[in-house]
Protein backbone atom coordinates (compact mmCIF):
# COMPACT_ATOMS: atom_id res chain seq x y z
CA UNK A 1 0.00 0.00 0.00
CA UNK A 2 1.23 3.03 -1.08
CA UNK A 3 1.88 6.28 1.28
CA UNK A 4 -1.30 8.66 2.35
CA UNK A 5 0.20 11.89 1.90
CA UNK A 6 0.01 15.54 3.47
CA UNK A 7 -1.67 14.34 6.19
CA UNK A 8 -0.77 16.01 10.39
CA UNK A 9 -1.78 13.53 12.33
CA UNK A 10 -0.50 9.95 13.17
CA UNK A 11 -1.33 7.50 10.05
CA UNK A 12 -0.48 3.96 11.96
CA UNK A 13 -0.51 0.44 10.81
CA UNK A 14 -1.21 -2.69 12.44
CA UNK A 15 2.09 -3.44 14.14
CA UNK A 16 2.77 0.60 14.88
CA UNK A 17 3.41 2.23 18.05
CA UNK A 18 -0.04 3.51 19.28
CA UNK A 19 -2.05 1.33 16.82
CA UNK A 20 -3.79 -1.08 18.97
CA UNK A 21 -4.99 2.59 21.42
CA UNK A 22 -6.24 4.26 18.19
CA UNK A 23 -8.45 1.48 17.70
CA UNK A 24 -9.71 1.55 21.29
CA UNK A 25 -13.41 2.42 22.30
CA UNK A 26 -16.08 2.04 24.48
CA UNK A 27 -17.73 -0.92 23.04
CA UNK A 28 -14.74 -3.74 23.31
CA UNK A 29 -16.28 -6.27 21.35
CA UNK A 30 -15.29 -7.04 17.35
CA UNK A 31 -12.68 -4.12 17.32
CA UNK A 32 -11.63 -2.61 14.01
CA UNK A 33 -9.19 -4.34 12.10
CA UNK A 34 -8.21 -1.37 9.69
CA UNK A 35 -4.94 -1.90 7.75
CA UNK A 36 -4.55 1.61 8.51
CA UNK A 37 -5.82 4.38 10.81
CA UNK A 38 -5.67 7.97 10.41
CA UNK A 39 -5.75 10.10 13.43
CA UNK A 40 -6.84 13.04 11.50
CA UNK A 41 -6.34 16.52 13.18
CA UNK A 42 -8.01 18.64 10.59
CA UNK A 43 -10.86 18.41 7.98
CA UNK A 44 -8.05 18.60 5.44
CA UNK A 45 -6.62 15.24 7.28
CA UNK A 46 -10.38 13.66 6.63
CA UNK A 47 -10.50 14.51 2.74
CA UNK A 48 -7.07 12.95 2.57
CA UNK A 49 -8.00 10.06 4.40
CA UNK A 50 -11.63 9.50 2.31
CA UNK A 51 -9.30 10.23 -0.91
CA UNK A 52 -7.25 7.64 0.07
CA UNK A 53 -9.49 4.94 0.41
CA UNK A 54 -11.31 5.98 -2.57
CA UNK A 55 -8.43 5.85 -5.00
CA UNK A 56 -7.25 2.69 -3.35
CA UNK A 57 -11.06 0.90 -3.57
CA UNK A 58 -10.76 0.47 0.05
CA UNK A 59 -13.26 0.09 2.98
CA UNK A 60 -13.91 3.13 4.82
CA UNK A 61 -14.99 3.67 8.75
CA UNK A 62 -15.11 6.42 11.24
CA UNK A 63 -14.35 5.98 14.77
CA UNK A 64 -15.05 8.32 17.83
CA UNK A 65 -16.15 6.79 21.01
CA UNK A 66 -16.42 3.63 19.91
CA UNK A 67 -19.84 3.22 21.35
CA UNK A 68 -21.85 2.54 18.30
CA UNK A 69 -19.17 0.18 16.60
CA UNK A 70 -21.82 -2.03 14.55
CA UNK A 71 -19.56 -3.95 11.84
CA UNK A 72 -15.91 -3.97 12.30
CA UNK A 73 -14.00 -3.36 9.33
CA UNK A 74 -11.44 -5.73 7.89
CA UNK A 75 -8.71 -4.11 6.70
CA UNK A 76 -9.39 -0.83 4.47
CA UNK A 77 -9.08 2.56 6.25
CA UNK A 78 -10.10 3.98 9.53
CA UNK A 79 -10.63 7.53 10.35
CA UNK A 80 -9.87 8.15 14.08
CA UNK A 81 -11.56 11.89 14.85
CA UNK A 82 -10.79 11.63 18.43
CA UNK A 83 -8.37 14.66 18.35
CA UNK A 84 -10.95 16.93 16.15
CA UNK A 85 -13.00 17.83 19.25
CA UNK A 86 -13.52 21.92 18.29
CA UNK A 87 -16.87 23.30 20.12
CA UNK A 88 -18.07 26.67 19.18
CA UNK A 89 -21.24 28.21 20.91
CA UNK A 90 -23.09 30.78 19.41
CA UNK A 91 -25.21 32.21 21.82
CA UNK A 92 -27.36 34.61 19.93
CA UNK A 93 -28.30 32.00 17.32
CA UNK A 94 -28.63 29.48 19.27
CA UNK A 95 -26.36 27.21 17.16
CA UNK A 96 -23.57 25.29 18.14
CA UNK A 97 -20.46 23.86 15.61
CA UNK A 98 -18.75 20.70 16.64
CA UNK A 99 -16.33 18.55 14.77
CA UNK A 100 -16.29 15.22 14.23
CA UNK A 101 -14.59 13.71 17.49
CA UNK A 102 -16.85 15.97 19.94
CA UNK A 103 -18.50 13.90 22.62
CA UNK A 104 -22.38 15.45 23.77
CA UNK A 105 -20.02 16.07 27.79
CA UNK A 106 -17.78 18.66 25.98
CA UNK A 107 -21.43 20.29 24.11
CA UNK A 108 -22.87 19.91 27.40
CA UNK A 109 -20.73 22.15 29.52
CA UNK A 110 -20.17 24.67 26.79
CA UNK A 111 -23.59 25.25 26.18
CA UNK A 112 -24.57 25.60 29.54
CA UNK A 113 -22.15 28.73 30.09
CA UNK A 114 -25.56 30.66 28.08
CA UNK A 115 -27.81 29.03 29.63
CA UNK A 116 -28.71 26.10 26.64
CA UNK A 117 -28.91 22.33 26.32
CA UNK A 118 -28.05 20.17 23.32
CA UNK A 119 -30.49 17.26 22.38
CA UNK A 120 -28.00 14.96 24.44
CA UNK A 121 -28.44 11.73 25.15
CA UNK A 122 -27.80 9.05 28.54
CA UNK A 123 -24.39 8.93 28.36
CA UNK A 124 -21.98 12.21 28.30
CA UNK A 125 -18.92 9.98 26.54
CA UNK A 126 -21.18 9.38 23.05
CA UNK A 127 -20.09 11.40 20.14
CA UNK A 128 -22.25 14.17 19.26
CA UNK A 129 -21.88 13.36 15.12
CA UNK A 130 -22.60 9.41 15.50
CA UNK A 131 -25.43 10.14 17.74
CA UNK A 132 -26.79 12.79 15.51
CA UNK A 133 -26.62 10.71 12.13
CA UNK A 134 -28.72 8.24 13.56
CA UNK A 135 -31.63 10.19 14.79
CA UNK A 136 -30.81 10.79 18.44
CA UNK A 137 -33.18 10.30 21.25
CA UNK A 138 -32.04 13.26 24.06
CA UNK A 139 -32.84 13.30 27.76
CA UNK A 140 -35.76 15.35 27.07
CA UNK A 141 -36.25 14.13 23.29
CA UNK A 142 -40.08 14.27 23.84
CA UNK A 143 -39.50 18.24 24.18
CA UNK A 144 -36.61 18.93 22.02
CA UNK A 145 -37.30 16.56 19.34
CA UNK A 146 -34.90 14.48 17.47
CA UNK A 147 -31.09 15.85 17.36
CA UNK A 148 -31.29 14.84 13.41
CA UNK A 149 -33.99 17.38 13.68
CA UNK A 150 -31.89 20.37 14.50
CA UNK A 151 -29.09 19.67 12.66
CA UNK A 152 -28.30 23.15 10.47
CA UNK A 153 -25.45 21.92 8.51
CA UNK A 154 -22.95 19.50 7.67
CA UNK A 155 -19.33 19.33 6.52
CA UNK A 156 -18.69 15.97 4.74
CA UNK A 157 -15.51 15.27 3.53
CA UNK A 158 -15.54 13.36 -0.12
CA UNK A 159 -12.69 13.08 -2.01
CA UNK A 160 -12.85 15.58 -3.95
CA UNK A 161 -13.19 17.79 -0.82
CA UNK A 162 -15.38 19.28 1.99
CA UNK A 163 -18.84 19.83 0.79
CA UNK A 164 -20.74 22.16 3.17
CA UNK A 165 -24.26 20.66 2.74
CA UNK A 166 -27.39 22.16 3.66
CA UNK A 167 -31.22 21.90 3.13
CA UNK A 168 -30.67 24.81 0.17
CA UNK A 169 -27.31 23.50 -1.17
CA UNK A 170 -28.34 19.52 -1.42
CA UNK A 171 -31.61 18.56 -0.28
CA UNK A 172 -31.32 15.08 -0.53
CA UNK A 173 -27.71 14.36 0.91
CA UNK A 174 -29.10 16.79 3.97
CA UNK A 175 -32.09 14.63 4.24
CA UNK A 176 -29.96 11.75 4.30
CA UNK A 177 -27.40 12.72 6.97
CA UNK A 178 -30.04 13.41 9.38
CA UNK A 179 -30.95 9.58 9.97
CA UNK A 180 -29.86 7.23 7.74
CA UNK A 181 -25.96 8.18 8.12
CA UNK A 182 -23.45 9.35 5.25
CA UNK A 183 -23.01 7.87 1.77
CA UNK A 184 -20.31 5.71 1.31
CA UNK A 185 -16.98 6.82 1.26
CA UNK A 186 -17.61 10.41 2.93
CA UNK A 187 -17.24 11.50 6.64
CA UNK A 188 -18.73 14.26 8.43
CA UNK A 189 -16.12 16.94 9.53
CA UNK A 190 -18.45 19.29 11.42
CA UNK A 191 -22.12 20.07 11.97
CA UNK A 192 -23.83 23.05 13.26
CA UNK A 193 -26.71 21.67 15.75
CA UNK A 194 -29.48 23.89 17.02
CA UNK A 195 -29.48 24.84 21.56
CA UNK A 196 -32.64 25.18 23.52
CA UNK A 197 -33.05 27.10 25.66
CA UNK A 198 -33.00 24.87 29.01
CA UNK A 199 -30.79 25.95 32.32
CA UNK A 200 -32.22 23.00 34.39
CA UNK A 201 -34.70 20.73 34.57
CA UNK A 202 -36.48 18.26 37.12
CA UNK A 203 -35.54 14.48 37.12
CA UNK A 204 -34.28 11.88 38.83
CA UNK A 205 -34.72 7.56 38.67
CA UNK A 206 -37.31 6.15 40.89
CA UNK A 207 -36.35 2.39 41.32
CA UNK A 208 -38.73 0.09 41.45
CA UNK A 209 -38.20 -3.99 43.02
CA UNK A 210 -38.02 -6.78 40.51
CA UNK A 211 -41.89 -8.18 42.40
CA UNK A 212 -43.38 -4.91 40.91
CA UNK A 213 -42.04 -4.74 38.02
CA UNK A 214 -44.78 -6.42 35.82
CA UNK A 215 -46.99 -3.84 37.31
CA UNK A 216 -44.83 -1.06 36.80
CA UNK A 217 -44.79 -1.96 33.08
CA UNK A 218 -48.45 -1.79 33.00
CA UNK A 219 -49.23 1.17 34.91
CA UNK A 220 -46.43 2.75 32.71
CA UNK A 221 -48.73 2.34 30.08
CA UNK A 222 -51.57 3.74 31.18
CA UNK A 223 -49.24 6.79 32.43
CA UNK A 224 -47.61 7.70 29.78
CA UNK A 225 -50.93 7.65 27.72
CA UNK A 226 -51.11 11.51 28.44
CA UNK A 227 -48.22 13.66 29.71
CA UNK A 228 -47.05 16.81 28.62
CA UNK A 229 -44.17 16.47 26.33
CA UNK A 230 -41.92 18.42 28.62
CA UNK A 231 -42.01 15.21 30.84
CA UNK A 232 -39.39 12.73 29.12
CA UNK A 233 -39.33 9.09 30.56
CA UNK A 234 -37.65 5.76 29.36
CA UNK A 235 -37.63 2.75 31.53
CA UNK A 236 -33.94 0.18 31.96
CA UNK A 237 -34.25 -3.12 33.80
CA UNK A 238 -31.70 -5.27 34.74
CA UNK A 239 -29.85 -7.86 37.27
CA UNK A 240 -27.20 -5.20 39.19
CA UNK A 241 -23.83 -7.73 39.42
CA UNK A 242 -23.35 -7.82 43.46
CA UNK A 243 -20.06 -6.08 42.94
CA UNK A 244 -18.94 -3.61 45.59
CA UNK A 245 -19.09 -0.66 42.72
CA UNK A 246 -22.86 -0.93 42.14
CA UNK A 247 -24.69 1.07 45.23
CA UNK A 248 -25.92 -0.93 47.30
CA UNK A 249 -29.71 -0.51 47.05
CA UNK A 250 -29.13 -2.07 43.51
CA UNK A 251 -26.21 -4.76 44.01
CA UNK A 252 -27.34 -8.39 43.55
CA UNK A 253 -30.85 -7.43 42.84
CA UNK A 254 -33.14 -7.37 38.89
CA UNK A 255 -34.32 -3.51 39.38
CA UNK A 256 -36.36 -1.72 37.16
CA UNK A 257 -35.52 2.30 37.31
CA UNK A 258 -37.82 4.77 35.85
CA UNK A 259 -35.69 7.40 34.62
CA UNK A 260 -37.46 10.99 34.68
CA UNK A 261 -36.84 14.52 33.10
CA UNK A 262 -38.99 17.73 33.10
CA UNK A 263 -38.76 21.45 32.03
CA UNK A 264 -41.80 21.83 33.83
CA UNK A 265 -42.07 23.13 37.55
CA UNK A 266 -41.03 21.33 40.49
CA UNK A 267 -44.56 20.89 41.73
CA UNK A 268 -46.06 20.01 38.20
CA UNK A 269 -43.43 17.24 37.95
CA UNK A 270 -44.11 16.35 41.12
CA UNK A 271 -48.13 16.42 40.42
CA UNK A 272 -47.61 14.34 36.83
CA UNK A 273 -45.51 11.54 38.43
CA UNK A 274 -47.97 11.13 41.55
CA UNK A 275 -50.50 8.19 39.81
CA UNK A 276 -47.14 6.19 38.86
CA UNK A 277 -45.76 6.29 42.09
CA UNK A 278 -49.35 5.35 43.21
CA UNK A 279 -49.39 2.71 41.21
CA UNK A 280 -46.69 0.49 42.03
CA UNK A 281 -43.99 1.11 45.17
CA UNK A 282 -40.72 3.20 44.06
CA UNK A 283 -37.60 3.98 45.84
CA UNK A 284 -35.64 7.23 45.36
CA UNK A 285 -36.73 10.91 44.26
CA UNK A 286 -36.73 13.51 41.98
CA UNK A 287 -34.86 16.93 42.67
CA UNK A 288 -34.17 20.01 40.27
CA UNK A 289 -30.39 19.60 38.69
CA UNK A 290 -28.82 21.79 36.10
CA UNK A 291 -29.01 20.36 32.91
CA UNK A 292 -25.22 19.71 32.95
CA UNK A 293 -26.17 16.94 35.04
CA UNK A 294 -29.29 15.27 33.09
CA UNK A 295 -26.84 12.22 32.39
CA UNK A 296 -27.06 11.83 36.06
CA UNK A 297 -30.15 10.44 36.22
CA UNK A 298 -29.37 7.43 33.90
CA UNK A 299 -26.15 6.46 35.39
CA UNK A 300 -25.19 4.67 32.12
CA UNK A 301 -21.38 2.82 33.30
CA UNK A 302 -18.43 4.30 31.82
CA UNK A 303 -16.02 1.93 31.77
CA UNK A 304 -15.90 0.42 28.37
CA UNK A 305 -17.03 -3.31 28.10
CA UNK A 306 -18.13 -5.90 25.30
CA UNK A 307 -22.11 -5.95 24.32
CA UNK A 308 -24.35 -7.09 21.98
CA UNK A 309 -27.58 -5.41 21.43
CA UNK A 310 -30.96 -4.38 19.35
CA UNK A 311 -34.17 -2.32 18.88
CA UNK A 312 -37.29 -1.98 17.52
CA UNK A 313 -39.70 1.12 17.53
CA UNK A 314 -43.46 -0.23 18.91
CA UNK A 315 -46.41 0.90 17.49
CA UNK A 316 -47.86 0.50 20.70
CA UNK A 317 -46.98 -1.06 24.30
CA UNK A 318 -49.12 -3.79 24.11
CA UNK A 319 -49.08 -6.21 27.36
CA UNK A 320 -47.94 -8.95 24.91
CA UNK A 321 -44.70 -6.76 24.99
CA UNK A 322 -43.95 -6.19 28.46
CA UNK A 323 -45.30 -10.18 28.74
CA UNK A 324 -42.73 -11.23 25.96
CA UNK A 325 -39.79 -8.82 27.41
CA UNK A 326 -39.90 -9.82 30.66
CA UNK A 327 -40.31 -13.97 29.91
CA UNK A 328 -37.41 -13.96 27.65
CA UNK A 329 -35.44 -11.20 28.65
CA UNK A 330 -36.42 -10.41 32.25
CA UNK A 331 -34.84 -11.63 35.74
CA UNK A 332 -35.02 -15.47 34.27
CA UNK A 333 -32.97 -15.06 31.02
CA UNK A 334 -29.96 -17.58 31.06
CA UNK A 335 -27.67 -14.35 30.46
CA UNK A 336 -27.96 -10.65 31.75
CA UNK A 337 -30.28 -8.39 29.76
CA UNK A 338 -30.96 -4.62 29.96
CA UNK A 339 -34.31 -3.98 29.39
CA UNK A 340 -34.96 -0.62 27.55
CA UNK A 341 -38.50 0.92 27.40
CA UNK A 342 -38.10 4.99 26.11
CA UNK A 343 -41.51 6.59 25.96
CA UNK A 344 -41.39 8.72 22.78
CA UNK A 345 -43.90 10.98 20.73
CA UNK A 346 -44.38 14.90 21.74
CA UNK A 347 -41.55 16.64 19.42
CA UNK A 348 -40.64 13.68 18.17
CA UNK A 349 -43.45 13.03 16.19
CA UNK A 350 -43.70 15.93 14.70
CA UNK A 351 -42.31 16.51 11.41
CA UNK A 352 -39.50 18.68 11.02
CA UNK A 353 -39.44 22.08 9.22
CA UNK A 354 -36.60 20.59 6.81
CA UNK A 355 -37.33 17.07 6.12
CA UNK A 356 -34.96 14.42 7.15
CA UNK A 357 -34.34 10.54 7.30
CA UNK A 358 -35.60 9.65 10.55
CA UNK A 359 -37.47 6.17 10.27
CA UNK A 360 -40.92 5.74 12.25
CA UNK A 361 -41.11 8.77 14.07
CA UNK A 362 -44.78 8.49 14.50
CA UNK A 363 -43.85 5.50 17.18
CA UNK A 364 -44.93 5.75 20.94
CA UNK A 365 -42.32 3.63 22.16
CA UNK A 366 -38.76 2.45 21.66
CA UNK A 367 -38.04 -1.38 23.09
CA UNK A 368 -34.42 -2.07 23.38
CA UNK A 369 -32.30 -4.76 24.99
CA UNK A 370 -28.72 -5.27 25.28
CA UNK A 371 -25.86 -8.22 27.04
CA UNK A 372 -22.79 -8.32 27.63
CA UNK A 373 -20.65 -10.22 25.03
CA UNK A 374 -20.07 -13.92 26.44
CA UNK A 375 -18.43 -15.50 23.66
CA UNK A 376 -21.75 -17.51 23.18
CA UNK A 377 -24.88 -17.59 20.93
CA UNK A 378 -27.39 -16.92 23.83
CA UNK A 379 -27.53 -13.14 23.82
CA UNK A 380 -28.03 -12.93 20.34
CA UNK A 381 -30.53 -15.50 20.38
CA UNK A 382 -32.56 -13.96 22.97
CA UNK A 383 -32.82 -10.79 21.37
CA UNK A 384 -34.06 -12.06 18.09
CA UNK A 385 -36.66 -14.09 20.22
CA UNK A 386 -37.58 -11.22 21.78
CA UNK A 387 -37.52 -9.16 18.32
CA UNK A 388 -39.71 -12.03 17.01
CA UNK A 389 -42.07 -12.16 19.46
CA UNK A 390 -42.57 -8.66 19.21
CA UNK A 391 -42.86 -8.37 16.00
CA UNK A 392 -46.69 -7.81 15.25
CA UNK A 393 -46.14 -4.31 17.09
CA UNK A 394 -42.65 -3.41 15.59
CA UNK A 395 -42.51 -0.70 13.40
CA UNK A 396 -38.53 -1.69 12.95
CA UNK A 397 -35.43 -0.24 14.58
CA UNK A 398 -33.94 2.94 15.44
CA UNK A 399 -29.92 3.10 13.78
CA UNK A 400 -28.78 4.38 17.32
CA UNK A 401 -29.65 1.32 19.85
CA UNK A 402 -28.14 -1.37 17.89
CA UNK A 403 -24.58 -2.76 19.12
CA UNK A 404 -22.63 -5.67 17.11
CA UNK A 405 -25.63 -7.47 15.74
CA UNK A 406 -23.57 -8.54 12.91
CA UNK A 407 -20.66 -10.21 15.11
CA UNK A 408 -23.86 -11.68 17.10
CA UNK A 409 -25.11 -13.33 14.05
CA UNK A 410 -21.60 -14.78 13.24
CA UNK A 411 -21.62 -16.54 16.40
CA UNK A 412 -24.93 -18.09 16.11
CA UNK A 413 -23.82 -19.20 12.99
C1 LIG B 1 -24.03 3.66 26.98
C2 LIG B 1 -24.73 4.19 25.74
C3 LIG B 1 -25.73 5.16 25.86
C4 LIG B 1 -26.36 5.65 24.72
N1 LIG B 1 -27.36 6.58 24.85
C5 LIG B 1 -28.02 7.04 23.76
C6 LIG B 1 -29.10 7.98 23.87
O1 LIG B 1 -29.47 8.41 24.97
N2 LIG B 1 -29.73 8.37 22.73
C7 LIG B 1 -29.34 7.94 21.51
O2 LIG B 1 -29.93 8.34 20.49
N3 LIG B 1 -28.31 7.06 21.36
C8 LIG B 1 -27.66 6.60 22.46
N4 LIG B 1 -26.64 5.68 22.31
C9 LIG B 1 -26.31 5.21 20.97
C10 LIG B 1 -25.27 6.13 20.29
O3 LIG B 1 -25.87 7.35 19.93
C11 LIG B 1 -24.77 5.44 19.01
O4 LIG B 1 -24.16 4.24 19.38
C12 LIG B 1 -23.81 6.32 18.22
O5 LIG B 1 -23.57 5.70 16.97
C13 LIG B 1 -22.49 6.50 18.92
O6 LIG B 1 -21.67 7.37 18.19
P1 LIG B 1 -20.13 7.50 18.57
O7 LIG B 1 -19.49 8.39 17.59
O8 LIG B 1 -20.03 7.82 20.01
O9 LIG B 1 -19.61 6.00 18.43
P2 LIG B 1 -18.62 5.36 17.36
O10 LIG B 1 -18.69 3.88 17.61
O11 LIG B 1 -17.29 6.00 17.41
O12 LIG B 1 -19.29 5.69 15.99
C14 LIG B 1 -20.51 5.06 15.68
C15 LIG B 1 -20.79 5.18 14.20
O13 LIG B 1 -21.11 6.54 13.92
C16 LIG B 1 -20.65 6.89 12.65
N5 LIG B 1 -19.80 8.09 12.76
C17 LIG B 1 -19.29 8.64 13.90
N6 LIG B 1 -18.62 9.77 13.61
C18 LIG B 1 -18.70 9.93 12.27
C19 LIG B 1 -18.21 10.91 11.37
N7 LIG B 1 -17.47 11.95 11.77
N8 LIG B 1 -18.48 10.76 10.04
C20 LIG B 1 -19.21 9.71 9.60
N9 LIG B 1 -19.71 8.74 10.41
C21 LIG B 1 -19.45 8.87 11.73
C22 LIG B 1 -19.92 5.71 12.09
O14 LIG B 1 -20.78 4.96 11.28
C23 LIG B 1 -19.60 4.88 13.30
O15 LIG B 1 -19.52 3.52 13.00
C24 LIG B 1 -26.00 5.17 23.43
C25 LIG B 1 -24.99 4.19 23.32
C26 LIG B 1 -24.37 3.70 24.45
C27 LIG B 1 -23.33 2.62 24.31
Amino acid sequence: MSAIDNVEGPVLRPGDDGFDDELSGYQLAHPHRPDLVVGVTSAADVVAAVRYAADHGLPLAVQTSGHGREVPLAGGVLISTRRMDGVRVDPAARVVRVEAGTRWAQVVAAAAEHGLAPPSGSAPGVGVVGYTLGGGIGVLARELGWASDRVRSVELAMPVGIRHVTAGSDPEVFRTLRGAGTPPGTAVTAMEIELAPVERIHGGALSVAQEHVPALLAAYRDWTADLPEFLTSSIGALPYPDLPMVPAHLRGRYVAQVRIASTGSAAETQRLVAPLRAAVPTTGALAELPYAQAATIFAEPDQPHPYTGTNTMLREFDPAVAAAALEITGPGAPVMCVLGLRHLGGALARPPAVPDAVAHRDAPYLLSVLSLVDGTDVPGRLHRELMDAVAPWSLGPTPNFRFGEEAAREWAR
